[in-house]
């Protein structure tokens, strides 16, 4: 009789795209150290082998890396663990902000197309019910004024997640939407959902009022905590250039980098 291989997951992610770009070159990994590292390494090659939208995918990741050199944790198996190439035509480094803009918009939209009540928690985490179900990364490589390519990683709980102490505030996407997903489906519907934002914010378009309109933080009393100081104060609004404007308790308003802080809740997590 024969014996037919099973297909590995991604494959069925390409059965599902629906994009003209994002994802139509797939790099798939039983284990990697980092996808954001394996997708830095591609950038580097000829665009035509590694072209704008290889998306590098993995089941498990032994050095997933968050902001300011913190861990991202997953299981083999749990997680959408991917990170996206992207060759901009001409685009400025300060403006590279706009792609975590863009991606956190993707992620979160995904996300509620399949039920969840998925926010954007400034600058770029995905929360539900108040607990962070995904985390990204942006990484690029630039001359002063002009980016060559840059790397988006995504890393998004689908199943599950590691149950670390560190870890009080994960969530994980089937619990926030009920059902147990299909991570090849969400994976697909991500990339549908980012082609179409970043094609349009890439040709000038302003995604910053659906940014704003999908953002727990905006509203909230907020605690910044930065190299310098930490301050407490209101979360106003995001600016063109991604910062986050922040009231003072004094009244002064500070325009605050995503590059320095990490901003929380005054009680919690958000
Ligand atoms: P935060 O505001 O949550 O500190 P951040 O944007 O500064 O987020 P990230 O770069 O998104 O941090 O991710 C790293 C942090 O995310 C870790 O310090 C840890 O607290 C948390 N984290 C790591 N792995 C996971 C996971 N699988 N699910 C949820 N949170 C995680």
């Amino acid at each position: 009789m024969n014996q037919q291989k099973p297909i590995a997951w991604p494959v069925r992610i390409g059965d599902r795209l629906a994009t003209a770009w994002a994802g139509r070159r797939i790099d798939y990994y039983d284990t990697i150290d980092s996808t954001n590292t394996v997708a830095r390494r591609l950038g580097r090659l000829d665009p035509e082998i590694a072209p704008h939208g290889t998306l590098v995918v993995a089941d498990e990741q032994t050095r997933g890396r968050g902001r300011m050199d913190r861990v991202w944790q997953s299981r083999p198996g749990e997680a959408a663990l991917m990170s996206l190439l992207l060759r901009p035509a001409a685009l400025a480094p300060a403006d590279a902000v706009g792609i975590v803009l863009v991606t956190a918009l993707a992620v979160c939209d995904a996300c509620r197309s399949f039920g969840a009540d998925a926010l954007i928690k400034w600058p770029n985490d995905i929360v539900c019910g108040g607990k962070k179900i995904c985390g990204m990364l942006l990484d690029m490589d630039a001359d002063a004024d002009r980016v060559r390519f840059a790397v988006v990683g995504v890393g998004l709980n689908i199943s599950g997640y590691p149950s670390a102490e560190g870890l009080r505030h994960a969530s994980c996407l089937n619990d926030a939407a009920g059902k147990v997903l299909d991570r090849a489906d969400v994976i697909a519907r991500f990339l549908a959902e980012f082609e179409r934002r970043y094609d349009f914010w890439a040709s000038g378009g302003d995604i910053l009022p659906d940014y704003s309109a999908r953002c727990v933080t905006l509203g909230s009393r907020v605690k910044v905590a930065g190299l310098m100081e930490t301050f407490e104060g209101e979360a106003l609004r995001v600016l063109p250039d991604g910062a986050l404007m922040v009231r003072r308790d004094g009244g002064e308003e500070t325009p605050v980098r995503a590059g320095d802080v990490s901003v929380r809740g005054v009680m919690d997590y958000i």
